[in-house]
This record gives structure tokens, sequence and C-alpha cells, in this order.
């Protein structure tokens, strides 16, 4: 299964969104949106002032419920989504992308766009019935999304310290048993 080159991306970031508000926070000052923003490759009007950064933090719970739903309640989830935002959907070629879809106007702030391209980027997941891609970190103290696009489906852990930790717990669980 492939899916469409612009849908990768945007579930990356909405689960960065996402994980960023795990303990510690870090996604709490306008720095931390705009280094957000850079790596996450958007484009168009970049993040700015106070009230974008909350709306961006208040934004995280509705793209948690989203990434986390059955298959069902997602695509109910996604309706609303694109029942609330007016939406331009239109092609693009810009920079080294080939033709992809914005679906808002360029300028439109940041949280709406990330609401609704994470929104587009799920009805490609729905349609393929490929929610197998996407599950809560397998780290006994973590509540991490999970975005798994091995071909071989190994991902089961949200970021690098997960699963050093669970590396290191399951060790010291065998030295345990060895003594
Ligand atoms: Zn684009
Ligand atoms: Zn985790």
């Amino acid at each position: 299964m492939r899916f469409a080159h612009d849908t990768e991306p945007a579930l990356r970031a909405a689960v960065r969104l996402v994980n960023s508000a795990e303990e510690p926070d870090t996604m709490t000052t306008l720095a931390q949106l705009r280094e957000f923003y850079r790596d996450e490759g958007y484009t168009g009007r970049a993040p700015r002032g106070a009230d974008e950064l909350a709306a961006v933090r208040d934004l995280r719970p509705r793209l948690r419920a989203l990434l986390t739903a059955d298959r069902d309640r997602a695509a109910e989830l996604v309706n609303e989504v694109f029942a609330e935002v007016a939406t331009q959907p239109r092609l693009v070629r810009h920079d080294d992308l080939d033709w992809h879809l914005h679906v808002v106007e360029d300028d439109s702030p940041l949280p709406v766009r990330v609401l609704v391209e994470t929104a587009t980027a799920m009805v490609d997941l729905i349609r393929a019935d490929e929610f197998s891609r996407l599950s809560l970190c397998a780290a006994d103290d973590c509540t991490g999304v999970v975005l798994d696009l091995t071909r071989n489906r190994s991902k089961i852990f949200c970021s690098p310290a997960c699963s050093n930790g669970a590396a290191v717990a399951a060790y010291r669980e065998r030295r345990r048993r060895a003594d």
C-alpha cells in the first residue's frame, strides 16, 4: 500500500504535535512552534504570536482523538472537520514537490492547516483501511501515539527514548531472573 505522498508527512507532523503533549511538554514556546513548522516542511504563512501557539496547543487533544479513533469514529471526526472549516482543495506543485493537494489557503493560520491536513491524511488511511499504522506506545509510562510506516510493521514505541527505556527494563528483568 502506498499512500499519497503528502499523507505521510501530514500524519508524521500530527503525531509529533500530539506527542509533544507528553511530559515534559515540548510545545510551550513560539520558538518550539517555529521549529515544528520548519522541521515538518510547512510552507505558507509562518506561525506568529501567542494566540497561534495557544491554538496549536488546544488542537492537540482533538488531533489525538482523531489519530486514536477506530475507523468508523475517525470517519465521523473527519467529516466534522470538513463541515467546520471552509476548504478550497486544489492541486499545486511547488519547490521540489510534485502535484499534491492543498486544502485550505496557504495563508490560513497554522492550527487550521494542521487540522485540515490531518483530516485529509486520515481520508487516505480510512479509504485504505490501514488503521494498524497507528497505535499507542508500548512503553509502560507513555501514552504517545506511534505512526508505523515500516514495511514489516515493527514499530511499537513513539520515540527512541521509549524504546531505549524498554530495552533497559528488559535487560534488568533478565539480569534479575538470572540472579
Ligand atoms: Zn505544498
Ligand atoms: Zn512512548
